[in-house]
């Protein structure tokens, strides 16, 4: 087994569920269920138990998650999104795939997410959603978004490929799992996520019967019926192998988001008086740490941080670099000014992630602190 720091252990982690797992492949491959076989059903029945959701459609990718949502939802080329500029690609690509506009907005300097007061002003008489990223593992602040959406008439489209296992906290005390609040949510699956498979998935989860149907249906080439095919779809599937991961893996979300909080207060901890902001952890919401991102106070030093990790074996990541509106692809949908927006802009310039996964060693914790403390000395 490998001895240096990861950013994220899937190694060690499969050495804990590999009879499970293992199993589980052998019994797809004699069995020939390699689609749509009883591990799907199986995985879908336990992931809506577990989120507390009445439907939860398996496809193959949390980017064709979000695709068949505002495909089921009949958004329509023209019809505005509003989306965090402080993102990954895939929430703002389909929109554009499916010639619809994405509206970047910027985010909350503390939890990095988007925030009702700032949606507010971007919508438009063209404005048909909204698209909530549960950025790092933290829940937006959902209950003013979907009061705002319910009072302009739109959609609300949870991207919870980062969070998912988290709870967000209404204001009366009432706890639902992100991507189960808006109109719908989407996740991932890909390996490295909390919730990761051994290859691509993902899903989409609502409590609308409606729109549960139309999301089967444009996830499965449009049709309702063999072929029947009622409106334009995409072939977009989990299959038996990755649903079988991820109902082993499924057991232990529970403990896999409790070991990366554990993680995430040892770090806290150890950066204190550090010229660095450590992540912010808003109360309505139990923070799944998909990353732990410190935000430099001293920006100009983050490439020289990063060589000095990199040489004593510390790995880390920028999440994300470059703003939306600044990537050649969604620079025609950017209409505002050329310095851009001020909270991304900063975040997109001071933000680096550590290592953040469920089998950190004590060893490898202390390597990691007293290589960032060393730097700051
Ligand atoms: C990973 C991710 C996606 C896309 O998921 P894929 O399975 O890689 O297509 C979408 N949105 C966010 C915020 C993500 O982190």
């Amino acid at each position: 087994m490998s001895n240096s720091i990861q950013m994220v252990d899937l190694k060690t982690q499969y050495q804990r569920i590999k009879a499970e797992v293992d199993a589980g492949i052998q019994e797809v491959i004699d069995n020939a269920t390699f689609i749509n076989g009883p591990a799907v059903k199986a995985f879908q029945a336990d992931l809506e138990t577990y989120l507390g959701v009445r439907h939860v459609i398996p496809c193959a990718n949390g980017t064709d998650a979000l695709q068949i949502a505002m495909m089921a939802l009949g958004l329509k080329p023209g019809d505005e999104v509003i989306v965090p500029t402080f993102t990954y690609v895939a929430t703002a690509e389909v929109i554009a795939l499916l010639g619809l506009v994405p509206v970047m907005i910027d985010v909350d300097p503390h939890t990095f997410n988007i925030t009702a007061e700032l949606v507010e002003p971007a919508i438009t008489p063209k404005t048909k959603a909204i698209v909530p990223v549960h950025l790092f593992g933290q829940s937006v602040d959902m209950e003013p978004i979907m009061a705002l959406a319910k009072q302009h008439d739109l959609w609300v489209i949870e991207d919870n490929a980062q969070a998912i296992g988290g709870d967000y906290i209404f204001p009366n005390g009432e706890q639902r799992k992100t991507g189960t609040i808006g109109h719908v949510g989407c996740t991932s699956f890909f390996p490295s996520k909390n919730l990761g498979c051994y290859g691509d998935g993902g899903a989409i989860m609502t409590n609308d019967d409606e729109l549960a149907a139309q999301l089967r249906m444009v996830a499965n080439h449009g049709q309702s019926k063999q072929y029947y095919h009622d409106v334009i779809g995409v072939n977009s599937r989990l299959d038996s192998i990755q649903a079988v991961v991820l109902r082993a893996k499924l057991k232990h979300l529970d403990t896999y988001c409790a070991s990366r909080r554990a993680l995430s207060y040892m770090y806290d901890a150890a950066f204190d008086g550090l010229p660095l902001t450590t992540p912010y952890c808003a109360p309505y919401t139990t923070h799944v740490f998909h990353q732990y991102t410190l935000q430099l106070h001293q920006p100009e030093r983050r490439d020289a941080l990063r060589a000095f990790l990199a040489e004593r074996g510390v790995p880390a990541m920028i999440y994300y670099p470059v703003p939306l509106y600044r990537q050649a692809a969604f620079a025609p949908y950017w209409h505002g000014s050329a310095e851009g927006l001020p909270v991304t802009e900063q975040l997109c310039a001071s933000v680096i992630s550590l290592p953040m996964h469920t089998e950190m060693t004590n060893e490898h914790f202390l390597q990691i602190i007293e290589a960032i403390n060393a730097f700051f000395e």
